[in-house]
Parts: C-alpha cells; structure tokens; sequence
C-alpha cells in the first residue's frame, strides 16, 4: 500500500488501516491497544493532532507525532442549492480542487463523493470528463470527505448514504477505494452499514469482480445504452469490456444473491430513450435481480445533448414497470450549483459562503 510520506519521512496516517498502523509503532509498547486508541481519535472525533489525545500517554504520543501527520482537504467553499442540496470545494494539498455533494431527502442524507481528480474514462456526455484524469485521490481523500462533512453537521443529523458517483471512476482507483472503504465501513472508524455504501462504475469488469470478492457494498453499473454500437459511441470503456461481458458478469456475480445491482441510464433525448430502447432493456435486464435507476440528462452549455421529456421518461419507465423491472427515476437535484450527476468539474466559488462556521454559530450545534 502506498503510504504518501512527506518530505521528512512522516505518513498519511489516514491511508493506513489499523493493522498498518499497529505494524508502523513498533516500540511504543502496547502496540495494539495504542493504535486503535489514536485511530479513534482520527476518524471517531475528528482529531487534528496526536497532541490533543489526552487518553494517550505522552511517549507514545510522541512516537505518532515522529511516524504519522493527519491530512485534512482544506474546504474552499460551500454552494447551497434552493433544494436543500449543499456542494463542496475541496483543495488538496498539491493543489487541486475536487468536489463532494450532499443530498437531503426525506429521512435520508446521501453523500455523494468523488474518488479521482478528473476521470480518464472519457464518456463524451460527462463533463467530469473533459478534465481527463490528474489523479488518483488518497484514501485519506477519500475518506475525509465524509469525516469532514460530518465534523459540520448540526446536532442529530447524520449522513446516512454514500455513493460513490462524485468526480472519477472509483475501480480505476482500486486499492486506494478499497482502503477508503475499509474506513468506511469499520466500527472503530466511520462505522457506515455495508447496506448504505454503493459503488458506481462505468463496467471495469475484472475490478467488479474483485471488490464483491473484499467488500460487501452495494454495486451500482452506468449502463447508458441498449446496444452494443450505441454504448461505444459514448462510453469509450464499451470497446474494452463491451456490454455482453459486463451484463455476463453481472449476471455471474455473488452479489446477486443478497442484494440487487443498480443500472443508471442516463436519459439522452434521441439518442437512447424510445420505446425501442425500453423494450431493449427490458430483454437485457432478463434473469437478473436488478434495480434501474433513470437519470433524465442534465443539459449543460458544453453540451448539444437535450433531456428528454418528463412525459418521454414516464412512458420509458412505464416499459420498464410494466415488464416487471424494478426502476425508479433520478431526481434532478442541485442543478443550480453545477452539483448534479455529470455536472462535476466545474467549480464556481463567488457564491462559496462559510458553511462550517455558520452551522457552528447556530445555537445547539
Ligand atoms: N465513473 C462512475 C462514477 C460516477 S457516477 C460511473 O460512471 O458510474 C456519475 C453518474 O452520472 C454516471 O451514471 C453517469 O453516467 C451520470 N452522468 C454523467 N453526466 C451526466 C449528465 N450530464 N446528466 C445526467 N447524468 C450524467
């Protein structure tokens, strides 16, 4: 696993599982109980120093501070949407910006969280695309985003969902998700039920495999098209594992015996929304347990690409239903901040207002 050391040797203590860690303090003496106590501090509250950890005797405190930093995102800005939706600008510490969003919706608080700087996947109707890839994030990135957030929401409420559809293609970033998502899923850390973590993918088939192999969270596949032709023409990944191999491998995966996968299509006036396509899709989705989720298009002024109608998209769900396929449609959420699906990238920071220090100024927060 890499370790990101900075210059005078220190490491991400936050890439690190509790079993590295342990293994990284040989000396301090009761190595074990040690570890789990300052990886608590991290990711239970919060902390930004080895120094505040009270309950640590200052020896070994010591040791950590030698051994380890603790890697925050700074927070640039904070974009809140008239629907409840809120956007964060992230900058890392080498510079760029990445983007996280929270979703309210009814009992629910999901967190959408972006797993690379750019996407090198390249489908022409995202416009997290156009950036091409700059880099992978960390696990510490990955996981401070949620860390973070959470640090600032008031008193009761909780996120409750991750998904993993912000910027980037998580399983191309494999081992570093993997590690964030230990994290995720740990009692000792962020303590999130497997049930309410869901990884998105264009279909790198051989990495679906591997991770329902480690992990047990939920497996959502951007299908985006009913035939083979069609896919490749916008989802440059269709050429390397086209659509029969990603559908045979769904079909194939152990996860289907206790959980359904999620197909997102997103919505494309003309080009994959007739009734053809829905009848299509249905024969695709044959033998398999399986949710759709439709995303109707959100147009954007780097795009000619419409969103069809809401009538066209109740009639495509219609076929869907009718045939007994479960399949809900996407709200369209955030549009107003650039925080919708596709929408990442392009980051607006004049409106950004201090939402940490506002949420902290209200009374009982
Ligand atoms: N790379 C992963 C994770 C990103 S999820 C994946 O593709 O699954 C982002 C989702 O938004 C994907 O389902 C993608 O197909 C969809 N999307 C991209 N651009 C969009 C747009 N303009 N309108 C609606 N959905 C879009």
């Amino acid at each position: 696993m890499p370790r990101y050391p900075r210059a005078d040797g220190r490491l991400d203590f936050k890439s690190l599982t509790l079993d590295e860690i342990r293994a990284e303090i040989e000396g301090v003496g009761s190595e074990d109980f040690r570890a789990l106590q300052a990886y608590k501090w991290v990711w239970q509250r919060g902390a930004r120093t080895f120094a505040e950890m009270n309950n640590i005797a200052k020896g070994a405190r010591a040791t950590f501070e030698e051994r380890f930093y603790i890697p925050f995102l700074e927070c640039e800005g904070v974009l809140e949407s008239g629907d409840g939706t809120t956007k964060f600008l992230w900058k890392t510490e080498d510079g760029w910006q990445i983007e996280s969003v929270l979703i309210p919706d009814g009992d629910r608080l999901t967190l959408c969280v972006s797993s690379q700087v750019g996407c090198a996947m390249a489908c022409t109707f995202c416009l997290t695309g156009d950036l091409g890839l700059k880099r992978h994030l960390r696990p510490s990135e990955i996981a401070n985003q949620p860390l973070q957030i959470r640090a600032g929401l008031l008193a009761g409420t909780r996120i409750t969902n991750v998904v993993m559809m912000g910027m980037g293609e998580p399983l191309h970033n494999f081992d570093n998700l993997v590690a964030a998502l230990h994290t995720y899923l740990s009692e000792d850390a962020l303590g999130f039920s497997h049930r309410r973590v869901t990884v998105s993918t264009v279909g790198l088939v051989p990495a679906m495999r591997k991770l329902v192999d480690v992990l047990p969270v939920n497996l959502a596949v951007s299908l985006n098209a009913t035939t083979e032709a069609q896919r490749s023409a916008v989802m440059p990944v269709n050429r390397k594992h086209s659509m029969a191999e990603l559908l045979e491998a769904c079909r194939e995966l152990p996860i289907l015996q206790h959980k359904r996968i999620t197909f997102e299509y997103v919505m494309m006036a003309g080009f994959n929304d007739s009734m053809d396509d829905a009848a299509r899709l249905v024969e695709l989705m044959r033998g398999m347990k399986v949710k759709i989720n439709l995303i109707p298009y959100n147009e954007n002024p780097a795009r000619e690409i419409r969103r069809p109608t809401d009538a066209r998209v109740y009639d495509f769900q219609t076929v869907l239903v009718q045939a007994g396929v479960q399949c809900s449609v996407r709200s369209t959420r955030g549009i107003d901040i650039s925080a919708a699906c596709g929408q990442l990238g392009k980051a607006d920071p004049r409106s950004a207002t201090d939402w940490f220090a506002r949420v902290r100024a209200q009374p009982g927060a």
